[in-house]
């Protein structure tokens, strides 16, 4: 072989190898553009009566919250700034039925502890992003959903043995979201934990595996997302101890939206939308896609 064509091989493998990571790491999996699915864009002229349509129509498109560091849910690409995952796919289905194709989408990142006020203040036109459905939120705001039905966890170090369940949390640093159902949680029931909280599960997560806390608390399937990731360094441990149905976030007093958002939900997870989605996003940290909850029309 000529050197010129020796030198193009070794380039070529040098890029190869750089992509891999650390030795003995599994390549990073993440969501392939290529296995999801596309979503036919109604006219979305059927849906009158929504103010918050209304709006998203005369401003030209709609505004969706979401989160943007949880791996195959909700995650940002710090270089392009474009979304993926389960929820950003939830998200652009139902935007799909309301009129909206994905160039008509702006997707915001909103922490735990502001959704409510975010969706009471206008901010965002509905939210997608591991947001629990239950009786206190209801009084703030509005649910479609649930689509997913996730139970909370506990994620540690790998090499520690020391926690199995919330009864092995005495005197242990736990870290999880402010606002979040698992953080109000561990506070009630685990008074004996030393809760930690941050704005987001991924500032938990650094904090674990340099050493500051023992323990990331949410629900499964944002830890399995962290862990996915990270194998060699993390795992989650013990069953779920809690249920968490996720809704997409409305604002309280938008019924026409609310409704709009289940119908267009029940469509995809019966066109085989729903499981295509998730196959290709939250399906790759290694949880084959279960029935989809049913949806609750409150
Ligand atoms: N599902 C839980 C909640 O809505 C935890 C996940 C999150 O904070 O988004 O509070």
């Amino acid at each position: 072989m000529a050197a010129t064509a020796v030198l193009a091989v070794l380039a070529a493998l040098t890029v190869l190898l750089a992509g891999c990571g650390r030795p003995g790491t599994p390549p990073p999996k993440g969501p392939q553009p290529s296995a999801l699915p596309s979503y036919r864009v109604e006219s979305g002229d059927a849906v009158t009566g929504s103010p918050t349509l209304d709006a998203a129509r005369s401003r030209g498109h709609l505004v969706v919250g979401v989160k943007e560091d949880q791996p195959y849910l909700g995650q940002k690409n710090p270089a392009t700034g474009e979304y993926s995952g389960f929820d950003i796919e939830i998200a652009k289905m139902l935007a799909a039925d309301l009129g909206f194709g994905p160039d008509r989408i702006e997707f915001r990142t909103i922490a735990s502890a502001n959704r409510e006020t975010a969706l009471q203040n206008g901010q965002v036109d509905y939210y997608v992003g591991t947001y629990t459905i239950n009786d206190n939120r209801k009084k703030l705001v509005g649910f479609a959903g649930p689509y997913f039905l996730a139970g909370q966890s506990l994620l540690v170090r790998k090499n520690d043995d020391r926690i199995h369940g919330p009864e092995d949390l005495d005197g242990k640093k736990v870290c999880s979201a402010a606002g979040s159902t698992p953080y109000q949680r561990i506070q009630k029931q685990y008074p004996q934990a030393r809760l930690i909280g941050y704005d987001t599960y991924s500032a938990c997560v650094d904090n674990l595996i340099t050493g500051q806390v023992d323990a990331v608390t949410t629900d499964n399937t944002i830890l399995m997302g962290y862990a996915a990731k990270v194998p060699e360094e993390l795992k989650v441990v013990g069953p779920p101890f809690s249920q968490e149905p996720y809704g997409i976030g409305t604002p309280k007093d938008d019924t026409v939206l609310r409704g709009a958002l289940n119908d267009a939900l029940a469509r995809h997870e019966e066109n085989g939308d729903w499981q295509q989605a998730y196959d290709a996003t939250l399906g790759l940290s290694g949880v084959p896609a279960p029935a989809p909850p049913p949806i609750d029309r409150y």
